[in-house]
């Protein structure tokens, strides 16, 4: 399936008029349409341009005062939209393609925006190169030699051109390759989390419990159908069953009566029918039942007034499930339907994985617990209560080991016992470079954890690794920092644990404001989201983003996930959400 990707690759062509863009541009896409790539074009034109023909029916309704025009055929259609406020922002424009069905954008004109661009150079022309962002400029493509810090490609030579267009999308971004010119140790969110997922096995402890104390619980093996549902053959309507090979007969003698819950012991010959009822179990020669809105009943006899189909308004035994079929896969989550669904196969207990016992502390000298009187420079420990939160929504128990002071040998016997009786442990504060080293010269003890940064914001430092079996998450300390690694990296891990392939749910969203980001980093906002009168989902951020703002957070129903390959959101352009109902309690 072809994904919706908001980073559609994007590439413009900047040249002075005359250099041949359009004629360029008109052999560039076959060469590249011929290599499979999907392409649209966006074009700059002229203040005035008009697609219709003055005089023609769709050009008169709209002078006749229409603000927007769809004018549709078989083949192609077009929305014209009048912009009197002035010229709608590119990341607008761009956000009206439909990406489903795109590989590429190639855009004409827009010289000021900040995409990507190939620059054209026509020696004949006698003008320099256009003027393009150094940080946007991909290459020139030019016909004569220059000396240049980019590609230089031949301008006469389209597949040359078209060749250093598939390499560019081929290549990966800088965070992909993961590597950093400052550290080799950076990870993007991607690779952490590939990391951590394939670290991880499923626990085995089990336990059988009445249906009703299920909810929430994971089911430990699939379950299998013991029957047939529905258990036997029946009638989807009210109405009248007969035999579909006796359909030509005109009109059939009436033998009696089936209800549901109650079967017949009826036999059907030729010409004869039943009066049945929904659910009622087929009597023995009845394959067909006809709704009784389309039958007359008259002196015993009942005909039709619709034409008749063998077998049709019949459930078939087995139809919704086969006996032995799986109806529900191991490690589902049990909700509502699930429940249900087991209850009408008569299991009256299920056997589901015991909760996931998490250990949960904080770290550091300044955090002290709500309750105490706050010592100079001290903070109260917030993380502790958002964690605690976050792991029960999840669905599991949590160790709570309050706030492990500076002392190293303190640390390690209450990590050890953790490890030992939990199925992971979590911790907040001290992981990030300047901390004290108490905390990663326990953990080096106890087992091997490292300590990543990861091309994320917030959430830079984190630590992962095993403390003996035991996997180990240090978050940063900052409050929403620490929720959003959860989300990112824990949240995935204990699905994982239960024997689940879980992802955040992703949703696009249009940018109702500009959003700033850094290439090569995945930039998590706090954003309102909602839909509007089209009911297309649009998003704004909560407004300030500092990492330490909790409040921000509790006023935020989506993270707004900015891509490490995008350079930043224009207002109208399409983004990443993720939905956080559900997920914070
Ligand atoms: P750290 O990751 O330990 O360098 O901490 C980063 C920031 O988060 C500092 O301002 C800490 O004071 C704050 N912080 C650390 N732990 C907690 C906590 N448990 N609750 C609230 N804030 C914390
Ligand atoms: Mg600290």
């Amino acid at each position: 399936m072809t994904q919706i990707s908001p980073d559609l690759p994007i590439i413009g062509f900047a040249a002075w008029s005359g250099t041949g863009k359009t004629t360029l541009l008109e052999q560039l896409i076959p060469e590249l349409t011929g290599r499979g790539l999907r392409l649209a074009v966006l074009k700059h034109a002229h203040h005035d341009f008009d697609l219709d023909q003055p005089g023609k029916d769709s050009w008169r309704l709209r002078k006749a005062g229409a603000s927007q025009v769809l004018i549709a055929s078989s083949r192609r259609h077009a929305h014209l939209t009048e912009t009197p406020q002035g010229e709608a922002p590119l990341g607008e424009l761009l956000a009206k393609l439909d990406r489903r069905a795109l590989d590429l954008i190639l855009v004409e004109g827009f010289k000021h925006d900040p995409i990507p661009k190939i620059a054209l150079h026509r020696a004949a022309l006698g003008k320099p190169l256009p003027e393009v962002r150094p940080e946007d400029l991909l290459a020139v493509a030019s016909d004569v030699p220059l000396e240049l810090t980019v590609p230089l490609l031949p301008l006469n030579e389209v597949a040359a051109i078209a060749d250093f267009i598939e390499a560019h999308l081929a290549a990966p971004t800088r965070a992909e390759s993961g590597c950093d010119a400052l550290s080799p140790a950076f990870l993007s969110v991607e690779q952490a989390r590939e990391r951590i997922l394939k670290a991880l096995t499923p626990h085995p402890r089990q336990q059988t419990l009445p249906l009703a104390q299920c909810l929430g619980r994971v089911l430990a093996a699939s379950l299998t159908s013991p029957v047939n549902v529905p258990p036997h053959a029946n009638s989807a309507m009210d109405g009248y069953g007969l035999c579909g090979t006796d359909l030509a007969c005109g009109q059939w003698r009436l033998m009696g009566e089936v209800l549901a819950g109650h079967p017949s012991s009826l036999q059907l010959a030729p010409g004869e029918a039943v009066r049945i009822m929904t659910g009622a179990p087929l009597p023995a020669g009845v394959d067909t039942v006809v709704m009784r809105e389309q039958a007359i009943e008259e002196a015993g006899m009942v005909r039709f007034t619709a034409p008749l189909k063998r077998g049709q308004n019949v459930r078939q035994a087995g139809e919704d499930l086969a006996a032995g079929a799986i109806a529900i896969p191991a490690a589902t989550r049990l909700g509502a339907p699930e429940l249900g669904l087991a209850a009408s196969l008569g299991y009256p207990e299920l056997t589901v994985l015991a909760p996931l016992r998490v250990a949960l502390f904080s770290t550091g000298d300044e955090v002290q617990a709500p309750g105490e009187s706050l010592r100079p420079g001290a903070i109260y420990d917030s993380n502790r209560f958002t964690l605690r939160a976050l792991i029960e929504r999840a669905g599991a128990e949590v160790v709570d080991l309050g706030i492990l002071p500076d002392n190293q040998a303190m640390m390690e016997s209450v990590l050890q016992q953790a490890a030992a009786e939990c199925d992971l442990v979590l911790s907040s504060g001290g992981v990030s470079v300047g901390n004290a080293d108490y905390i990663r010269d326990a953990l080096e003890k106890l087992g091997a954890v490292a300590f990543w940064r990861i091309q994320m914001r917030p959430g830079r430092p984190l630590a992962f690794g095993k403390l003996g079996e035991t996997p180990f998450f240090g978050l940063p300390g900052n409050p929403v920092a620490a929720v959003v690694c959860f989300l990112q990296f824990v949240l995935p891990a204990l699905h994982a644990l239960e024997g689940r392939n879980w992802q955040p749910w992703r949703l696009m969203a249009r940018a109702l404001e500009p959003m700033r980001s850094r290439p090569g980093r995945s930039e998590f906002l706090r954003g309102i989201a909602e839909q509007d009168a089209n009911g297309q989902l649009q998003v704004r951020t909560t407004g300030p983003q500092g990492s330490g703002i909790l409040s921000s957070l509790s006023r935020a129903n989506c993270l707004i996930e900015i891509l490490p390959s995008q350079p930043g959101i224009r207002t109208g352009e399409a983004v990443w959400i993720h939905p956080l109902q559900g997920l914070l309690g």
